[in-house]
């Protein structure tokens, strides 16, 4: 496979499209030319804060105009998982008010903290608002027999001017170590999200491209389903782990190779 075979475009949204308030550089003229060119594309994003309504808006207000359909999150992905294993339950959701209301919408119930022992699930995404009451009740009710879930594992996630802040997947590990239990996960590298996103897309799956900035989440995860993986790797820390099919420094660089591609005689047909 090579880029110019590629039909249709995945991209990660933290770290790939935009880091904290800003857009990284070439992501919006990348997205413009692709959207000329009619390639399908569609932003597959761990987000465990906001569902694909909210990240849609955000990506319009940044200058990337998208819709809900555009946006596939693993925030969305969660109360379905939780529903093919358990049906509507009462459940614990550790995260943000967002977060208990798309479960809420979705049929279960979320209680509060207190009411840890009538959980049959365990809910944690990214919680701003994490504490070591809202721990103790998620890991007690964990280890009492309630079924975990991660919206994700990312240890951290790209915020402005460099930083970080903790990931969804810090949290859950502070759960899974207090409970001794293993969270199911639903987000990248898990296959659901990618696979939703290729349905999405309408293309074979080696037709479609991942491009991201985590080599654990979108490049393992992407590799696993058969998509043409790009990791967008803005310092170069050495020989990866995982071998993408492509790595690139920016956005303006694999704008430039897609374009290069596109021009040679026998991808012009
Ligand atoms: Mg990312």
């Amino acid at each position: 496979m090579t880029l110019r075979e590629v039909r249709g475009f995945a991209f990660d949204l933290d770290g790939t499209i935009w880091a904290g308030p800003h857009l990284l550089p070439g992501a919006a003229e990348l997205v413009a030319a692709l959207r000329r060119a009619d390639y399908p594309l569609v932003f597959a994003s761990n987000s465990s804060r906001y569902g694909s309504e909210a990240l849609a808006r955000e990506l319009t207000r940044l200058g990337i105009p998208a819709a809900r359909h555009d946006v596939i999150a693993a925030f969305d992905l969660v109360a379905d998982e939780v529903h093919d294993r358990l049906g509507s339950v009462d459940l614990l959701a550790i995260g943000t008010g967002e977060l208990a209301s798309a479960l809420e919408e979705a049929g279960h119930r979320p209680l509060p903290i207190d009411r840890w022992r009538e959980a049959k699930a365990v809910v944690v995404g990214n919680d701003p608002l994490f504490d070591f009451g809202r721990l103790r009740a998620a890991s007690r009710a964990v280890a009492s027999g309630a079924v975990f879930f991660a919206v994700n594992m990312d240890e951290r996630f790209p915020v402005a001017d460099g930083q970080f802040d903790p990931g969804c997947g810090a949290l859950a590990e502070a759960v899974a170590t207090a409970a001794r239990v293993r969270p199911i996960v639903v987000g990248k590298p898990h296959s659901r999200l990618f696979e939703a996103a290729i349905a999405r897309l309408g293309c074979s799956a080696h037709q479609t491209a991942m491009v991201g900035d985590n080599l654990a989440s979108d490049i393992v995860g992407g590799r696993s389903v058969g998509m043409f993986t790009i990791w967008l790797e803005p310092q170069p820390a050495g020989e990866p782990t995982t071998q993408p099919d492509l790595a690139v420094a920016s956005l303006i660089d694999l704008h430039r190779l897609w374009l290069g591609g596109r021009a040679t005689p026998d991808a012009t047909s």
